[in-house]
């Protein structure tokens, strides 16, 4: 099977599992578990940051980090593509009791100007009040686009003048980073807090890292206990991040490459309307009226590639560490003959 639903479908590699199974382990809860710690510190250390705390999940980090700077009645300004919004349960409201200012932005990214209107004035109590500014790179939702960094720049400009936190879901960071070679210690001096991911493309079966100051992150490991994501000997699944860290990272312009290939072929269909601008691994399209998402979707399930429907008649491919060069060929020629 030919998975590009997501690039989280992917299995670790056996230069992965070897590293994993290598791993020196102790008992995380108790903060002894030395290759844990490891990952902790490089992470810190590769955004400049002096506190880093893994987690079972990117949406936990992300859930931690609303917690971290909220207080329940206050209110996060994101986008309306933002996978906190969308993709985390409704976990902003059930654990922090916040509420989410949705911003209309363009592919899942927003100005400064539009958050500066969206800040309730916090003299007037009838309003919740604005505490946080989440933004997402690259965008989920919004196709795997590339924020300017120079926006991200002023939006720290709007959260300083306004008192405001200001969070970066990186769950797919390193795609942006390596696209637009930059290096993440900017987006560290930039953000209070960020969670990274490992189980995208960097092919890692689970873990994330919730990256920040130090007076946030005080409370960020009772945060993690009550989510009920305190583990012991996960040094096996802190191995695989490092692992990934030296050998999955520069990689992602393969994926880049092909999801760019991916979308100069769907945009020679006469089915297809639209290609969304591909900036790095995902390739978000739309049909035209004469084929449904539907029947797309079973003529390739018919050779054995599965895509996804994002909703609102779009559908989205994702290219990945376990999407190799032979699969890529057989989807281009099996897309350019639909
Ligand atoms: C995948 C993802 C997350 C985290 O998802 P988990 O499945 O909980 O690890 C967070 N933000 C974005 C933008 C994502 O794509």
């Amino acid at each position: 099977m030919i998975d590009l639903r997501s690039d989280t479908v992917t299995k670790p590699t056996a230069g992965m599992l070897d590293a994993m199974l290598k791993a020196e382990v102790g008992d995380d809860v108790y903060k002894e578990d030395p290759t844990v710690n490891a990952l902790e510190e490089r992470v810190a250390e590769m955004f400049g940051k002096p506190k880093a705390l893994f987690f079972p999940s990117g949406s936990m980090a992300n859930q931690a980090a609303l917690k971290l700077h909220t207080n329940p009645g206050e209110q996060v300004i994101c986008d309306k593509y933002a996978h906190i919004y969308n993709y985390e349960g409704g976990g902003a409201s059930f654990n922090s009791g916040i509420s989410c200012k949705l911003i209309d932005g363009d592919r899942g990214m927003f100005t400064a100007e539009q958050v500066a209107e969206a800040i309730n004035p916090p003299d007037f109590y009838h309003s919740p009040l604005t505490s946080l500014v989440a933004v997402e790179n690259t965008t989920n939702k919004g196709g795997g686009a590339c924020w300017d960094f120079f926006e991200l720049k002023k939006l720290r400009e709007t959260c300083n003048a306004h008192n405001l936190g200001y969070h970066l879901d990186g769950a797919r960071i390193w795609n942006a980073v390596v696209k637009k070679e930059e290096k993440a210690v900017q987006y560290g001096r930039l953000f209070d807090t960020i969670s990274v991911c490992f189980s995208k493309g960097l092919g890692c079966p689970v873990g994330s890292v919730l990256i920040g100051d130090e007076s946030l992150m005080k409370g960020a490991i009772r945060i993690r206990k009550i989510l009920g994501g305190g583990m012991r000997q996960v040094g096996y699944l802190a191995a695989a991040g490092l692992y990934a860290l030296d050998n999955h990272l520069e990689r992602l312009e393969e994926d880049h490459k092909k999801a760019q290939e991916l979308g100069s072929v769907l945009s020679t269909l006469s089915c297809v309307k639209v290609v969304e601008p591909v900036e790095t691994n995902i390739v978000i399209f739309e049909l035209n009226d004469m084929i449904s998402e539907t029947k797309f979707q079973q003529k390739l399930i018919a050779k054995n590639i599965h895509i996804i429907g994002m909703g609102g008649g779009k559908l989205r491919m994702v290219t990945h560490l376990d999407y190799s060069d032979a699969m890529h060929t057989k989807v281009l020629q099996t897309i350019q003959d639909m």
